[in-house]
């Protein structure tokens, strides 16, 4: 039995489980499990999955047709579909603008775009870094400027995640360049249809096109698509980061990726005997589990935290530290695990000259693959270095 959780909590995880159990199809969930890109329709047929149930936002409450989940329940919900490989519920529309809109769109907003966001009709991406503003997100220099009940959008966003598949972008516009840059920002909807828009692919060091650059060229969106005030978009945007930062610790990933490793790690044969009982393998497994478990506590407190009312500090940079720090130290072992595999560029084992099976271990092009992709772990969402700069500060008062 778990003591971490009431009994009500180990019942809701029992139920997460079967749900799981009866309903992710196996097909999606090997896709996960190898670090297979998804295709939209198969990220869209899971959303679907879970909206039929109600599940699809844990976050909303249920007055906006979320499931009013507690921080306890959202996180176990989190644990039990990473450890049963389940895709991950986008964040852009969920996690990131829905909570933007009940809080802060008007009515209107709300009742046309949260129905949307739940049933698959929209599909959202989130327009915030640009070329010269990404730590320094404040800088942006995209601008919007009025024209009668229209805004004229004109600039570029950069490292837009799935773009490629939206149809609406919630951007992060300049309203006002005589201000300090804080307050000149607004928070604009945009239809990715409107002319004017080009969107354009960057490939990630695996070979994917994950992100795009999205340019806006005299772009007119109406001035209804504004989310709250004109010029006070900064506040929205630093709400919707707080969102964008819960389940930052990613402790049902790492969990789930070093189960995986050790798996691979008993069939994989070195000197004669299984990788697993090599001891500086081991020890380096041994020092990465020991990391997990002491964050996982960690995450814990905070949930306790967060279920005792109290709204996480600079904690939460801790975690997004200590959580990329050991995902990616997952994914170095894995690579060396599957050793000489490795080597070959996911690209060419996956098509090959034929229709042949990947060469080695099923998990080998995966693990090049997750290891390549989860660079940007570090990076996004508030790079390593920015947070060690709000521990520095405000946990360690330097
Ligand atoms: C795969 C991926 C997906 C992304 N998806 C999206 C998306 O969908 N939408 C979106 O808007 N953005 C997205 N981003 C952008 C992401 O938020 C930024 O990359 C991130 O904020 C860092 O900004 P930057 O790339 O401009 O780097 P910079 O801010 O230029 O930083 C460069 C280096 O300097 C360091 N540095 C910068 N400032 C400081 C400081 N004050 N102290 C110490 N070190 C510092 C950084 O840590 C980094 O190592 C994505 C990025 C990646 C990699």
């Amino acid at each position: 039995m778990d003591m971490s959780f009431s009994p009500e909590d180990q019942a809701f995880r029992a139920e997460v489980r079967q749900f799981l159990r009866d309903r992710l199809p196996a097909r999606l969930s090997e896709k996960v499990r190898l670090h297979q890109e998804l295709t939209k329709d198969e990220i869209e047929e899971w959303h679907g999955v879970l909206n039929e149930k109600g599940w699809l936002a844990g976050n909303w409450p249920v007055e906006f047709g979320g499931a009013g989940w507690t921080a306890i329940q959202r996180h176990i919900f989190e644990e039990e579909s990473a450890l049963a490989h389940a895709p991950r519920i986008l964040p852009f529309g969920i996690a990131m603008l829905g909570p933007v809109l009940q809080k802060f769109g008007s009515k209107e907003q709300q009742e046309h775009y949260l129905p949307r966001i739940l049933n698959g009709q929209d599909w959202w991406c989130q327009g915030y870094s640009e070329p010269g503003a990404g730590s320094d997100l404040a800088s942006l220099k995209t601008t919007a400027v009025r024209d009668g009940d229209h805004y004229i959008v004109n600039g570029q966003k950069t490292w837009t995640t799935l773009g490629q598949h939206a149809n609406w972008i919630f951007c992060l516009v300049r309203t006002n360049s005589t201000v300090k840059a804080q307050e000149g920002i607004s928070f604009l909807l945009i239809d990715m249809t409107a002319p004017g828009i080009t969107v354009r692919p960057i490939v990630l060091l695996e070979g994917t096109p994950e992100v795009n650059e999205v340019f806006f060229d005299d772009v007119r969106v109406p001035v209804a698509n504004l989310v709250g005030e004109e010029n006070k978009g900064w506040t929205y945007a630093k709400y919707l980061l707080t969102h964008e930062r819960t389940n930052i610790a990613g402790v049902g990933f790492a969990t789930a990726g070093l189960a995986a490793l050790k798996r691979i790690a008993r069939a994989q044969v070195a000197n004669g005997r299984p990788l697993i009982e090599n001891p500086l393998f081991a020890a380096r497994l041994a020092e990465v589990e020991i990391d997990l478990m002491a964050m996982s506590t960690t995450n814990l407190r905070m949930l306790a935290q967060a279920a005792a009312g109290q709204v996480p500090g600079a904690e939460s940079s801790m975690l997004k530290l200590k959580g990329t720090q050991i995902r990616q130290a997952i994914n170095d072992l894995t690579r060396r695990a599957v050793g000489p595999w490795a080597l070959a560029f996911p690209s060419e084992a996956l098509e090959g000259a034929n229709d042949d099976a990947p060469p080695g271990p099923a998990e080998a092009a995966g693990a090049t693959r997750a290891y390549l992709n989860n660079r940007k772990l570090s990076i996004y969402g508030g790079s390593n270095e920015i947070q060690r700069g709000i521990i520095a500060k405000s946990l360690l008062g330097l």
